[in-house]
C-alpha cells in the first residue's frame, strides 16, 4: 500500500492542511463509500453522473448497462474524474461566515480501462457487490452469459489521488463567543434501517447476518 504523490492537478489548495496523500486515509475513505460521482466530458459537454462503484487494491471499478454513455465514453480512454464524498456533521458556528461541514472527500484524476477477459470481468463484479454488501455474492445468482454481455465493467487505476478531511468544531472570531448562540457539531451519518422483505419472499427465508448487522 503507496501513498500518493501530490501533483500540479492534486495539491489541495485551500487550507492544505486539510489534504492528505497517504493510502490508509484514501482507501478508508474509499471503503466506507459506495457511491461517487463521474466527471467528464463527451460531445464538448461536461457530465457529473452519481454511480456506484467498488474498491480493491489500486483500483476503483465501475459497471452498468453497455448502452450507458457514461460507460461508453469513458472506455474510450478519455481523461475522467471521479469524486467519493462522505458528510460527518454539520459544524455550527456563531457566525454565518464560520458555518463547516465535517467531511472526507477523495478526488481521483485518469482514466479508465474496459475490462474484458471474462474471468477478471466476473471477479470484478464479485468484488464491486462486495464492495457494497460483504457477503452477498455467494448467496445470489451469478451473472449469466446474455447479462454479462449487456453489462460493462471498467476499472480506474489510483494513482493520481488526494483526500481532504475536516474534522472538529467551529472556529469563531474571537468577540463572537460571547454571543448566545448554540455553536458546535451536529454528527451526520448513514444509518441501516429495518429490512423490508420482498413481496414475493418465501415466507422461511431467514435475513443473513451480513443484511442484519450491516454497517459501512
Ligand atoms: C446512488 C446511485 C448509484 C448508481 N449506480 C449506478 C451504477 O452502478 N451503474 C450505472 O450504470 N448507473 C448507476 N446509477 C445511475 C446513473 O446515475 C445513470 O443514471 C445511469 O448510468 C444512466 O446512464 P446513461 O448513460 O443512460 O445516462 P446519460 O445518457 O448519461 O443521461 C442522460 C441525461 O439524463 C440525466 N441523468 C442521467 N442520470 C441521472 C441521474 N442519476 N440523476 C439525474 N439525472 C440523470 C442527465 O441529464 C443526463 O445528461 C446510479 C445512480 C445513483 C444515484
Amino acid at each position: 500500500m503507496s501513498d500518493f504523490t501530490p501533483t500540479e492537478r492534486t495539491q489541495v489548495m485551500r487550507l492544505p492542511k486539510r489534504g492528505k496523500y497517504d493510502a490508509e486515509t484514501v482507501y478508508k475513505i474509499l471503503d466506507e463509500a459506495f457511491v461517487c460521482h463521474v466527471g467528464f466530458i463527451a460531445g464538448g459537454q461536461p457530465y457529473v453522473i452519481p454511480t456506484n462503484f467498488g474498491r480493491v487494491s489500486d483500483k476503483l471499478y465501475l459497471h452498468g448497462s453497455a448502452a450507458s454513455r457514461m460507460l461508453r465514453t469513458l472506455s474510450q480512454g478519455i481523461p475522467v474524474c471521479v469524486t467519493v464524498t462522505l458528510v460527518d456533521g454539520l459544524v455550527l458556528a456563531r457566525s454565518a461566515f464560520h458555518h463547516s461541514v465535517n467531511y472526507r472527500s477523495v478526488v481521483i484524476l485518469g482514466t479508465a480501462k474496459l475490462v474484458e477477459d471474462p474471468t477478471e470481468k466476473m471477479e470484478a463484479l464479485r468484488l464491486f457487490t462486495e464492495h457494497i454488501m460483504k457477503g452477498r455474492w455467494d448467496e445470489i445468482r451469478w451473472p449469466n452469459e446474455q447479462e454479462m454481455k449487456g453489462t460493462t465493467v471498467l476499472s480506474l487505476p489510483l494513482e493520481e489521488v488526494s483526500a481532504k478531511v475536516r474534522v472538529g468544531g467551529p472556529v469563531d472570531d474571537e468577540e463572537d463567543y460571547a454571543m448566545p448562540v448554540w455553536a458546535g457539531v451536529l454528527p451526520l451519518g448513514m444509518t441501516k434501517g429495518e429490512p423490508v422483505p420482498d413481496a414475493r419472499l418465501k415466507a422461511e427465508t431467514p435475513i443473513p447476518d451480513y443484511i442484519a448487522n450491516y454497517s459501512r
